[in-house]
């Protein structure tokens, strides 16, 4: 088992990558919930059939009551109507303070399950079990928590530190490709905002089979990027923006396709080719570092250029959350591994997209 320690004092948690681990998690949350009784484990409609009994049986086995709250899957139930109904099923089922919220599923089960662990009671204690590759690198790992508004995605949100976050890899083959490639542009993000020869080791392993093969360094790779990022900036201020890289463009692109055309990784890949580019434009990046990102992203399945319109360009950027008055800041390559934030005016990015 690869255990990764998250130091945020006394909000400190771990994180462990093993193969099979599933069927452990019940030893594993006893160690960090000695207290709780009662475990409300949040899922999906399509991770519930897969895997609930497995963690089930594991939960009882080491002491625990379990109640099975299994949502609609997509993002359409990171909503307040899901979160209020979750709330009472969970009073119905009798949570107490000293009981916790275990999140089993994607990073919508697990934005949702968090947000809902953080308000019920005042706040109880809160377990990830991400099943998607994009939840294992990133959504499972930091704290934030959210739901969607009409008015934007993550607007209702907070920090929210699990007790431990525990990753069973073998959770990843039975994902379609489009989601374990959706999961991969994070993983790439990764590479370029901080750490060159992992990127360079992703060109040399692109398929998923080699990816797979590679599972638990990989994780355990990103997870630790964003570990040092997180124990940095826990709440967001700063330094945490570099994990952006790739997403203000990225979010342009959804808007483009009104949510639906591009998954998130999607917009994310081309994002960070656009960003590449643009990087290069503002004399930042070296010549010829997007197309080694092209060249990556395209043996994932993934693209490198999506269309968007100025119009489009100008709202995404106007609700980005990294603005600031007229000014945003922008996520850019000094070279493959290393990202720096360049603070610049609004006006003056949307004309170097023209
Ligand atoms: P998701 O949770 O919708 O999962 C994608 C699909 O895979 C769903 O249909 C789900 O039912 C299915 N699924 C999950 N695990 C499976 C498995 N093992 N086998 C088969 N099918 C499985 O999407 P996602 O990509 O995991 O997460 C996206 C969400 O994460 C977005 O809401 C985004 O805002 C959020 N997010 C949050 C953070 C954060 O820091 N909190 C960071 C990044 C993204």
């Amino acid at each position: 088992m690869k255990t990764l320690h998250i130091d945020l004092a006394q909000r400190s948690y771990d994180i462990h990558i093993a193969p099979g681990l599933l069927s452990r998690v019940g030893e594993e949350i006893r160690k960090v919930c000695p207290k709780a009784q009662r475990l409300a484990i949040v899922t999906d409609a399509n991770v519930e059939p897969l895997y609930s009994a497995q963690v089930e049986d594991s939960l009882e086995h080491a002491g625990f009551d379990t109640g099975l709250f299994a949502g609609p899957a997509g993002e359409g139930a990171k909503c307040a109507t899901h979160l209020a109904a979750l709330w009472e099923a969970m009073m119905h089922y009798g949570l107490t303070r000293t009981d916790a919220v275990v999140a089993l599923g994607g990073g919508v089960v697990g934005d949702l399950a968090g947000f809902a662990a953080a308000t019920i009671l005042r706040g109880v204690d809160f377990i990830q079990i991400p099943t998607t590759l994009l939840a294992q690198v990133d959504s499972s790992v930091g704290g934030k928590v959210a739901i969607d508004l009409a008015a934007g995605k993550n607007l209702a949100g907070c920090f929210w530190q699990p007790k431990v976050v525990l990753m069973d890899p073998e959770t990843l083959n039975t994902l379609d490709d489009k989601t374990f490639s959706d999961g991969m542009a994070e993983v790439v993000k990764y590479g370029c905002i901080a750490d060159r020869e992992f990127f360079d080791f992703l060109c040399v392993h692109p398929s998923r089979a080699e990816l797979m093969a590679n599972i638990e360094h990989i994780l355990y790779t990103c997870c630790n990027i964003k570990r040092s990022v997180v124990e940095k900036d826990e709440l967001d201020t700063g330094k945490r923006m570099i994990l952006n890289f790739g997403h203000t463009l990225g979010h342009a692109y959804e808007l483009a396709g009104n949510y639906e055309t591009w998954t998130h990784g999607q917009a994310v890949a081309a994002g960070m080719c656009a960003a590449a580019k643009l990087g290069v434009g503002l004399g930042v990046t070296p010549a010829g570092l997007p197309e080694r990102v092209e060249t990556l992203l395209k043996a994932l399945a993934l693209p490198t250029h999506i269309d968007c319109d100025a119009e489009t360009y100008a709202a995404a950027i106007g609700r980005d959350k990294k603005g600031t008055g007229g000014d945003i800041s922008v996520i850019l390559l000094e070279e493959m591994g290393r990202a720096v934030v360049k603070k610049m005016p609004k006006a003056e990015l949307l004309e170097e997209l023209r």
